[in-house]
């Protein structure tokens, strides 16, 4: 069951199916911006390099710009970073010399909306904090950009909502950083959920947490919350895609804190309990106090589970029947191609503005249940 067919057949397709698109529809215009002699010669070996991919550009290069979105897009076969957008001068000698990034496609926060004038720039990734993944989406569909924005979303429904009517009113593709959906193990997980081979689901377990946060993690207005919106969400969303179902209603409890000054203004931990259609509950918690990271599903006539089940490699998976064996992947390399080649062929991209918005949703109503102590039914 567990052998490797079904995973290679589905990346042959996607790379077949690329080629054809890369091919078939796209070429790079040049940029116009003014430079030095020495940069436009460089821009044109750069774009040349690169003929046939779409440029990235990344907004805010903290620690997941750096140590993964970045190594990824040398690793892509149809995007490519072409630029960034940074709010600390001092970061840009190293990425430039790094990453072959032409002066002109080197961005502020203040001077960002010019990038509406770069042609070079065709999806923006946003990767700023949570408080501002709203504000900078819309501001890249005004340009005119395609936009892929990390988890969580946005901090709110309504700002989910501004999000995703940008998107239409630009006629450009959202798409949320939910690299796991692109991680075979994960995907494992998905299938089995669907094909059923060990029968009707009887319950479930999602558990995702860290011994230790800082910076504007701890700080409410920035992060929208504790560990729920940051990695809590994986496991709203391993139950979401191991299911195929939606959750109807919920109930959680907030954790007690090891640190009370650390945790003043958001949660150290969290439990809850989601009410999925036929009776099924799956139970779920988030720490930032201590590690876990378990994907798991109990049905009639066995159980699968992955653990690990989240990080960026070396997920470990097994089932009622045996060990799950997939090869190692780069999550990020297949999830920007992923959306690369949903530009280029104009198909809708699997990790979708709406289904952020859900999980936002679906945390809206987890805290209210944590602050309320009450059963709390999930808006349809
Ligand atoms: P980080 O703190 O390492 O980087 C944040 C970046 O934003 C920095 O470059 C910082 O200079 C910039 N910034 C701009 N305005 C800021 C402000 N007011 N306060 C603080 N920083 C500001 O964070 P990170 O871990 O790179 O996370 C960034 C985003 O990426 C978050 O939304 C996070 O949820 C998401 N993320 C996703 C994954 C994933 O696996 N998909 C992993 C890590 C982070």
């Amino acid at each position: 069951m567990y052998n490797r067919r079904s995973f290679l057949q589905t990346v042959s397709q996607q790379v077949a199916y690329s080629v054809l698109a890369v091919n078939g529809l796209y070429a790079l215009s040049s940029c116009g911006n003014s430079g030095s002699n020495e940069e436009k010669k460089q821009a044109e070996k750069n774009r040349e390099k690169n003929k046939g991919k779409l440029g990235i550009a990344l907004v805010g290069l903290g620690t997941y710009s750096e140590e993964q979105l970045a190594p990824a897009l040398k690793e892509t076969e149809h995007c490519y970073l072409a630029g960034i957008v940074t709010g600390t001068p001092d970061k840009i000698d190293k990425w430039k010399r790094k990453y072959d990034i032409p002066d002109q496609n080197i961005y502020s926060y203040d001077n960002f909306d010019s990038i509406r004038d770069n042609p070079s720039i065709d999806i923006i990734y946003v990767v700023l904090p949570n408080s501002m993944h709203a504000e900078y989406t819309e501001r890249a569909f005004a340009a005119g950009k395609h936009v892929i924005c990390e988890k969580p979303m946005a901090l709110t429904v309504e700002e989910c909502d501004r999000m995703i009517a940008a998107s239409k009113k630009a006629n450009k593709m959202l798409s949320i950083g939910y690299r796991l959906h692109f991680e075979p193990y994960n995907q494992e997980m998905m299938r089995l959920g669907a094909d059923k081979p060990y029968g009707k689901f009887k319950s479930l377990k999602a558990e995702n947490g860290m011994n230790g946060t800082e910076g504007w993690r701890l700080d409410k207005k920035l992060a929208g919350g504790g560990p729920l919106p940051d990695v809590g969400v994986y496991c709203i969303q391993g139950i979401r895609y191991t299911t195929g179902m939606e959750p109807l209603a919920v109930r959680a409890q907030e954790g007690p804190k090891k640190d009370k000054e650390m945790f003043r203004e958001v949660e150290a931990s969290l439990s809850w309990q989601m009410e999925m259609p036929g009776g099924v509950t799956a139970h779920c918690k988030t720490s930032y106090e201590e590690d876990m990271n378990l994907l798991r599903a109990e049905a009639e006539k066995g159980w699968f589970e992955l653990d690990p089940a989240y990080p960026y490699s070396g997920q470990k998976g097994e089932t009622s029947q045996g060990k799950i064996d997939f090869p190692k992947v780069n999550q990020q390399a297949l999830q920007m191609d992923d959306f690369a080649q949903a530009v280029l062929t104009k198909r809708p991209t699997p990790v979708s503005g709406e289904m952020g918005r859900q999980d936002v949703k679906i945390i809206t109503s987890i805290y209210e249940a944590m602050e309320t102590g009450k059963r709390v039914l999930i808006p349809a």
